[in-house]
C-alpha cells in the first residue's frame, strides 16, 4: 500500500503569501485599473438560468477568441482554471516516473510546488548564469524546462535570441519547454503566433493580469496541437465555469481598447515610477511587466515588507535574489495610487538611497 500521507509531499505547505488587509494591496500585480468593462457588462447581465448545465467541455468558444487574437489554429489553443491550472495540467502531461523540472530562479513561486505536487523533483539555475548561457537549462537532461518572460519577480526579460538558442539547443528529442507569458502584454512581445509551429513549446498566458479577470480564474496556452493534445487530456473537461471563460473571451476581442489603453497607461506609470524611484536614491531593476522590483530598504526585505504593510501598503518581500539579495516586488497602477506608494515610502524609511546591491 502507499503510504499515506505521501512521502514527497512533506515539503508542500499551503500557499501563504502572509496578505492581511491593508488600504492599498500592491503586492499580486493584478490590474489596478479594474476589470475589463466588457467581462463586467457580461457578468452582470449572465443569464442565471443555464447555471445548473455544466459549461462547455473544452471551452472552444474560449479557444476561438484566443485563436483569433493570436491569429493560431484552435486546435493549438488549451485552457484552464487560471494559468497555474495550465501548468498543472503541462506538468502532468509531461510526467514519467523520476520526472524532472528545470528552471533559472528567482522566478513564479507556484513554480517548484507545482512540480512537488505532480511528483516531479525541480532543480534551479540561478537566473544571471542561465542568461549567461541557456545549456545550463538543459544540464542533466529535464523533461520539462519552465522560463518566465517577463520573470516575475524580477521583471525582466530574456532576449528573443536566448529563448531562440535555448530551443536550438534543446533540439528535437529534448525536453517540453514552457514559456510563462503571464506578463508579456507589458513586454508588447509575445511567442504566442509561432509557438503552433514550434516543437514542444507551450507559451502559457493567464486573463488574471492585463485583462483585470483574476478573481474569475482563467487561462490558456498556445502549442502545436500534438502537444495541446496531450495537456488537454491532463486537463479533463469541465475546468473554465461558463462565466469565467465568457468573460475572458470579451476582454481578449478587447472591441472597446480598453486593455490596450491601460497596458499602454501601465507602461508609461513604469517608466515614471522607475524615475521617481531612481530620483529618490532607489535602483529598481529594469521591468518588462507590470511591476518593479527594487533592493529593500533597510536590507531586510520581509521586515520592510511589514513596515509597509502597518503604513497600509502591501507589497511582496523575496530574499535571497541572485544580482539583488533582498528586495520587494511593487504592482504598478494609476498615478494617485503610485503616489501614495512613494509618499508611504519616503515616510517609512526617509533615508534617501537605498544599500548597495549584493550577489
Ligand atoms: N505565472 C506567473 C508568472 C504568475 O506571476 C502568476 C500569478 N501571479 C501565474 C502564472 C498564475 O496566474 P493565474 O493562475 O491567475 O492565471
Amino acid at each position: 500500500m502507499t503510504p499515506f500521507p505521501r512521502a514527497d509531499y512533506a515539503a508542500l505547505r499551503r500557499y501563504d503569501p502572509e496578505r492581511a488587509p491593508v488600504r492599498l494591496d500592491l503586492s499580486d500585480n493584478t490590474n489596478l485599473w479594474g476589470t475589463h468593462p466588457a467581462a463586467l457588462a457580461l457578468v452582470r447581465a449572465a443569464d442565471t438560468d443555464d447555471l445548473a448545465r455544466y459549461p462547455e467541455l473544452y471551452a472552444d468558444a474560449l479557444r476561438e477568441a484566443v485563436a483569433d487574437r493570436f491569429g493560431v489554429p484552435v486546435d493549438c489553443v488549451t485552457t484552464g482554471a487560471g494559468s497555474d491550472d495550465v501548468l498543472d495540467s503541462a506538468y502532468r502531461a509531461a510526467y514519467a516516473p523520476g520526472a524532472t523540472l528545470r528552471y533559472a530562479a528567482p522566478t513564479f513561486s507556484m513554480v517548484e510546488p507545482l512540480a512537488l505536487m505532480n511528483g516531479m523533483a525541480a532543480t534551479a539555475v540561478p537566473w544571471p548564469r542561465a542568461l549567461d548561457d541557456p545549456a545550463t537549462l538543459l544540464e542533466a537532461s529535464p523533461d520539462l524546462v519552465y522560463v518566465c518572460r517577463p520573470n516575475n519577480p524580477t521583471g525582466e526579460q530574456a532576449p528573443l535570441d536566448w529563448i531562440e538558442r535555448l530551443l536550438d539547443l534543446r533540439g528535437a528529442g529534448g525536453p517540453l519547454v514552457i514559456v510563462d507569458e503571464a506578463y508579456a502584454d507589458f513586454a508588447e512581445e509575445t511567442l504566442v503566433p509561432r509557438a503552433p509551429d514550434t516543437p514542444k513549446l507551450l507559451v502559457a498566458r493567464t486573463t488574471s493580469k492585463a485583462c483585470g479577470l483574476a478573481g474569475l480564474r482563467c487561462g490558456f496556452a498556445v502549442g502545436p496541437a500534438d502537444v495541446i493534445l496531450e495537456v488537454e487530456k491532463s486537463r479533463g473537461p469541465y475546468k473554465v465555469s461558463r462565466l469565467a471563460a465568457e468573460a475572458a473571451a470579451a476582454a481578449l476581442r478587447d472591441d472597446d481598447g480598453w486593455m490596450a489603453e491601460t497596458v499602454r497607461a501601465c507602461i508609461a506609470n513604469r517608466s515614471r515610477l522607475v524615475a521617481a524611484m531612481e530620483a529618490r536614491g532607489r535602483r529598481p531593476l529594469p521591468s518588462s511587466a507590470n511591476f518593479l522590483f527594487f533592493p529593500a530598504p533597510t536590507g531586510d526585505a520581509r521586515r520592510d515588507a511589514l513596515t509597509l504593510r502597518a503604513a497600509g501598503i502591501g507589497v511582496r518581500p523575496f530574499t535571497g535574489v541572485s544580482g539583488v539579495g533582498e528586495g520587494l516586488r511593487v504592482t504598478v497602477g494609476p498615478w494617485p495610487l503610485m503616489e501614495d506608494f512613494l509618499e508611504t515610502l519616503d515616510r517609512t524609511f526617509p533615508e534617501t538611497s537605498s544599500p548597495e546591491t549584493s550577489s
